[in-house]
């Protein structure tokens, strides 16, 4: 019996698994005990998102080292890792899966939610391939402020509720300090799972995933005409929103392979993604991503791409022969386009003030956009600074002060005037929507890089607390941290981030 089995016993920490994924067809996964951890030392627990899982504070502040690094299986886990496969980008991988995360098991949250508790960095799984199955500090770090700032914008995004360093090195271009970073998800069923078994002709498995998802995620259809297809449009409806939202808040995921997209329609794997400071719909912060591909605007289309190949693997369970099944997942597809239109607009109508409809909106927006590009605005600070000239007039200057030129925005600032002049809600009123949407503080990269740096040469973790603590109340002033809100100087500017791995 393995050091991990032998401990189950001794921790109070009570999780109350109840491991569905582990009660499916056998080669869905691969049961896997974490490896061990050599001194590990919580670095963070996130104590509101364990009390919303029902676990016990005290107990993982006392055994969450354990517990979180993989030494402490905590009784009701059945560990494993998933397997997936997934196009990579746009090459496809039949075989991907778990290589470094192993899923400890599920548990029912506070309001009925079946929740997926993951170990990222615990060790090699069969799925590791060459890898080592081990998770550097700063990646995971990155992953943890990150995630947890989409949560408080209001992005659907997987949790994070534990950091722990292992005391050992990883072995990367450096030797980094080692960490084990702990995810909670609505689960961890991506695109890449129902290629993983559409790629080996596994109709069966196929469906029993189907069957699974419909009745995890979205329980409703049940009833549908065809709840396959039903599946289908639910997952595409939810992606469209989210992609949405990332444009909205100028997120950029930066490796949208089939395997890092979720059938929840939760943001997941959060390793080269970044925030834009500047707006450029091409930006690209990726290091492997020399093409392109996955640049800010770009990221609605692959979205589409990458529905396509979910669409493929479920075409056998749309219809009764091949051609209506095709014609079916067309047409859904063609719906994602204007959902993602319509979802899109509507948050920018919001980013601007707009509470009604009307014809010239669109533009509207377009041509603020064009202008923030051409003239080099912050994304983030644009909109803000919006927000609160929609309540007071003197903040015009500061508006202005975002464009190198403010002529043209004062232009645009004309018409903006007009349309507001078309709707009901007071000065007063408008503003507080704005401000609402619009967020002061994002987790701005050259911020991030200071955290790790911080971290990973000093081990100090002030700053880390301190931008967890500016980016859980995004929507707010917090004078205190203005210095937050600010982009980079020049010399701060961080041009490319790296995959965790
Ligand atoms: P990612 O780029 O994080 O989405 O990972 C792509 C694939 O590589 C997944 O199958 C991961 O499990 C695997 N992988 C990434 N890093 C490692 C590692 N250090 N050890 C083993 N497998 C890894
Ligand atoms: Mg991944």
């Amino acid at each position: 019996m393995t050091q991990a089995l032998q401990d189950t016993a001794r921790t109070s920490a009570h999780f109350a698994f109840d491991n569905s994924y582990a009660r499916l067809p056998q080669h869905f996964f691969a049961r896997q005990t974490p490896s061990q951890a050599s001194e590990p030392w919580l670095i963070k627990l996130n104590e509101p998102l364990a009390a919303e899982l029902g676990l016990d504070i005290e107990a993982l502040k006392r055994d969450g080292a354990a517990i979180f690094s993989g030494n402490l299986v905590p009784e009701g886990a059945d560990p494993l890792a998933m397997a997936y496969a997934g196009h990579q980008f746009g090459g496809f991988v039949p075989q991907l899966g778990d290589g470094r995360a192993i899923l400890l098991g599920e548990v029912i949250d506070r309001d009925g939610q079946r929740r997926d508790i993951q170990l990222k960095g615990a060790g090699q799984t069969p799925f590791s391939r060459n890898g080592d199955g081990r998770a550097a500090l700063g990646p995971v770090l990155r992953e943890y402020i990150v995630s947890e700032a989409m949560h408080a914008l209001g992005v659907p995004a997987t949790r994070a509720l534990a950091a722990v360093s292992t005391g050992q090195p990883v072995y990367r271009e450096d030797v980094l300090p080692g960490a084990v970073f702990t995810r909670v998800a609505a689960s961890h069923i991506r695109v890449g799972t129902f290629q993983f078994f559409a790629a080996r002709d596994d109709a069966d498995g196929v469906k029993a995933l189907a069957d699974y998802v419909i009745d995890r995620h979205y329980p409703d259809l049940k009833e549908a005409a065809n709840p396959y297809l039903g599946l289908f449009e639910a997952v595409c409806d939810r992606q469209a929103a989210l992609i949405a939202r990332w444009l909205h808040v100028g997120f950029i995921h930066g490796v949208m392979n089939t395997d890092n997209m979720t059938i929840s329609g939760e943001t997941i794997d959060f390793g080269p993604c970044a925030f834009m400071d500047t707006y450029d719909p091409a930006t690209v912060f990726s290091s492997i991503d020399q093409r392109g591909r996955y640049a800010y605007a770009n990221q609605p289309g692959i979205g589409q791409w990458n529905l396509a190949r979910l669409g493929e693997t479920l075409l056998p369970l749309l219809g009764d022969d091949a051609e209506t099944a095709l014609e079916a997942a067309n047409t859904v597809l063609k719906d994602y386009g204007e959902r993602f239109q319509i979802h899109w607009l509507r948050g920018m109508r919001e980013k601007i003030g707009l509470s009604s409809v009307e014809d010239g909106d669109l533009d509207l927006v377009q041509s603020l956009l064009a202008l923030m590009q051409a003239q080099q605005a912050d994304f983030t600070l644009t909109f803000r600074r919006l927000s609160h000239l929609a309540a007071d007039g003197s903040a015009e200057p500061a508006f202005l002060g975002t464009f190198r030129e403010p002529a043209a925005a004062s232009e645009w600032l004309v018409r903006w005037r007009e349309r507001l002049s078309l709707e009901m809600p007071s000065a007063a009123e408008r503003a507080a929507a704005m401000l609402a949407v619009n967020p002061a503080f994002i987790p701005r990269n050259h911020r991030i890089e200071q955290v790790i740096a911080a971290a990973v040469e000093d081990a100090d973790f002030s700053l880390f607390e301190a931008l967890l603590t500016v980016l859980s109340r995004p929507y707010e002033e917090q004078p205190a941290f203005a210095a937050y809100m600010e982009p980079p100087k020049p010399e701060e500017r961080v041009l490319q981030t790296f995959c965790g791995t």
